[in-house]
């Protein structure tokens, strides 16, 4: 089934994978790793300290009401004992009979009622009540109350009644006792008086009795209310909540520490790997793919370990070829091929002040620098100053390089031992300059490499030079017989291969020893370097002369055609040293050669042999009045 991107079902999975990667912990950065873990704590420190706040308010709710009850209760017992009062009162007015006490009581019982009627005012709407005693002017409490619930109403509007009854029998009593009892039936009367005052009162105070016995309820409740639903309840969140934070932290860290020291430790062990057996690792890299820091590390440490394992085996196969060339050729192939960089040239330097663009990419462009450096390399201005060369530090820094409006160039040159070798020229389009961090990264891995290279290229030529010396004449210039013995297998095997034939010049300078002798020893050199630099003039480069003996010397001329030719090239190298004038000193001489030819495998198929056969030769030449060629033949090896 093909799920389009923006499908909600596609939506829904790329959140459950979101999701799940912030769970693990995978392509998440390590910051935001942190960020949720400390979010996490803070998540529990709040829901604890919500728990903790709640059961404060709880207590602190439940204890205000159960005070609001208190003291409404305790207002109620205030009532209670004025009432009381009221009825002592009452009773005192109908019992004496001393106008004084009786005037005493009417005031007590008003003041109590109307007390009674303030407290009960204050039981309905709330307030602020003082209770103070009527005798000693003694304030015994202050109380603010606030008004009664309602389910409790009813009690204080029924004590209202009764209050405001018991006020009317009290003023009743009052106005019957004003009258002043003159028999039995008004005595009577304030008696009844009195007994309905006291069923009032009785009635009253069985209200508040109920009122009371309500209250206390309520408060037990409040507290019961407390003590098992909040304290219970929030105790056991507190704890279990404690506890799945500890757990769910714990697991977070151990988790976090997990995902942050595995890939280090990991990375470690790669190390070791790499430091300890050789260049290579053992299995695949984990966690490359992830986002983030660590899939970051892993990539860099990825991308690092290719460059040094690519840069390691370069090496190692650079130092195993056997030519400075080949190095170049291999240099060649990592820039364009690794590197990526589609347009180089690599300049070699040549004898004298010449130097070739010996690789170039693409191949068969025209170079982008003016000609003229390869004839005057000095010109060159990164090998004139030995300095890497770059477009980008400053845009017409070389003035031989030929479009600096389309291209920008980086040149390193190469030393060895002081010793210009080549110089490496990158070239980047303009166009692409925008994208400076790839150029860059490119530019410096290409100098790893050229840095590579060049000690593989300085031993190289040390190691050419070497041979050249150990095999080469000091005097002459001219190769040595240990050069002829190391190629002759080869020179052998490519004439039997192509069928063709070898001539062999053997010559030999014609008294010699007087010039050493009549001109001293010096002079004796300078004929022999004359004669070897017409010797090495008068045949191909491709041919080999050596300097053979003393002042012998042999030269090896491959494919050649027989049948007079050779002959007449011998005679013509004879002529061209007899008619040489050396100079030395203030005077001129001329000295001749004289030439034994042989031909391989025409004479002998053996090297050797032949050679021997052209020595013959000479000794014929010599035998027969020198400054001559003598051909071998046959017959010569029976006279010898
Ligand atoms: P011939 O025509 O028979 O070859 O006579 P020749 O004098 O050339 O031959 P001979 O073999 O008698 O003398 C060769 C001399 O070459 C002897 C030696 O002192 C001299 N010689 C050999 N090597 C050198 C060298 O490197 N420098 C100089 N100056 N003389 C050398
Ligand atoms: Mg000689
Ligand atoms: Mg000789």
């Amino acid at each position: 089934m093909d799920i389009k991107r923006n499908h909600p079902l596609n939506r829904l999975l790329r959140l459950i994978n979101l999701f799940v990667d912030i769970i693990v912990f995978r392509n998440l950065e390590v910051k935001w790793r942190l960020l949720l873990f400390y979010l996490g704590t803070l998540l529990w420190f709040f829901i604890l300290a919500a728990i903790g706040m709640f059961n404060l308010a709880s207590f602190n709710y439940n204890s205000s009401a159960i005070e609001k009850i208190s003291r409404q209760d305790k207002v109620s017992q205030i009532i209670t004992r004025k009432i009381r009062g009221v009825n002592i009162s009452a009773h005192d007015i109908a019992l004496f009979k001393d106008h004084y006490i009786v005037q005493q009581q009417i005031e007590k019982g008003r003041n109590r009622l109307e007390e009674v009627n303030e407290f009960l005012n204050a039981l309905s709407e709330g307030g602020y009540v003082r209770d103070s005693s009527n005798d000693v002017r003694f304030v015994f409490d202050q109380i603010n109350v606030t008004g009664v619930s309602e389910d409790r109403k009813s009690f204080i509007a029924e004590a209202k009644k009764k209050a405001k009854s018991i006020g009317e029998q009290f003023e009743n009593l009052i106005t019957l006792k004003s009258k002043a009892p003159k028999d039995e039936a008004d005595i009577d009367m304030i008696l009844k008086r009195i007994q309905d005052i006291d069923k009032e009162i009785t009635d009253m105070i069985v209200i508040f009795g109920e009122f009371s016995l309500v209250n206390s309820k309520q408060m037990q409740l409040k507290k019961d209310d407390f003590t098992f639903r909040i304290v219970k309840y929030s105790v056991t969140a507190m704890t279990v909540s404690l506890f799945m934070a500890c757990l769910l932290l714990s697991l977070y860290l151990l988790r976090l520490y997990r995902s942050i020291m595995e890939p280090i430790k990991m990375i470690i062990s790669y190390i070791r790997q790499i430091s300890a057996g050789g260049i290579t690792i053992a299995g695949e890299l984990l966690h490359v793919g992830e986002k983030g820091e660590i899939g970051e590390l892993f990539r860099q440490f990825k991308s690092f370990t290719e460059w040094f394992i690519n840069i390691n085996s370069f090496k190692q196969i650079i130092e195993e070829d056997t030519k400075v060339e080949d190095v170049f050729f291999r240099l060649a192939a990592v820039l364009e091929q690794k590197i990526s960089i589609n347009n180089f040239t690599i300049y070699t330097v040549r004898e004298k002040t010449l130097m070739s663009a010996t690789h170039r990419i693409p191949q068969d462009t025209p170079i982008l620098c003016n000609k003229e450096i390869l004839t005057n390399r000095q010109q060159c201005r990164a090998l004139q100053t030995g300095h890497h060369i770059s477009s980008a530090e400053y845009a017409d820094i070389c003035r031989l390089f030929l479009c600096p409006a389309e291209k920008g160039y980086y040149c390193v040159p190469l030393f060895i031992h002081g010793h210009s070798v080549a110089v490496v020229q990158l070239i980047f389009d303009k166009a692409d300059e925008n994208d400076m961090n790839s150029i860059t990264t490119k530019i410096s891995t290409a100098l790893h490499y050229i840095d590579a290279s060049l000690s593989a290229i300085g031993a190289k030529k040390l190691q050419n030079e070497l041979k050249e010396l150990s095999t080469t004449d000091a005097l002459t210039g001219l190769k040595n017989r240990r050069h002829l013995e190391q190629y002759v297998e080869i020179i052998v095997s490519g004439v039997l291969r192509r069928k063709t034939t070898l001539a062999i010049f053997m010559c030999d300078i014609d008294f010699f020893k007087s010039v050493n002798d009549t001109y001293g020893h010096d002079a004796g050199d300078t004929v022999l370097k004359t004669i070897a630099e017409v010797l090495r003039g008068s045949i191909r480069d491709s041919d080999i002369r050596v300097r053979y003996g003393g002042e012998e010397f042999i030269m090896i001329l491959p494919d050649v055609e027989n049948g007079g030719s050779i002959e007449k090239m011998a005679e013509g190298i004879r002529k061209k040293v007899e008619n040489t004038q050396i100079s030395i000193g203030s005077t001129t001489l001329k000295k001749t050669i004289s030439m034994g030819i042989s031909e391989f495998p025409t004479d002998s198929d053996n090297f050797f042999e032949a050679v021997k056969f052209a020595d013959t030769a000479l000794y014929q030449a010599k035998q027969t009045g020198r400054n001559k060629s003598v051909k071998y033949t046959a017959d010569m090896a029976k006279d010898a």
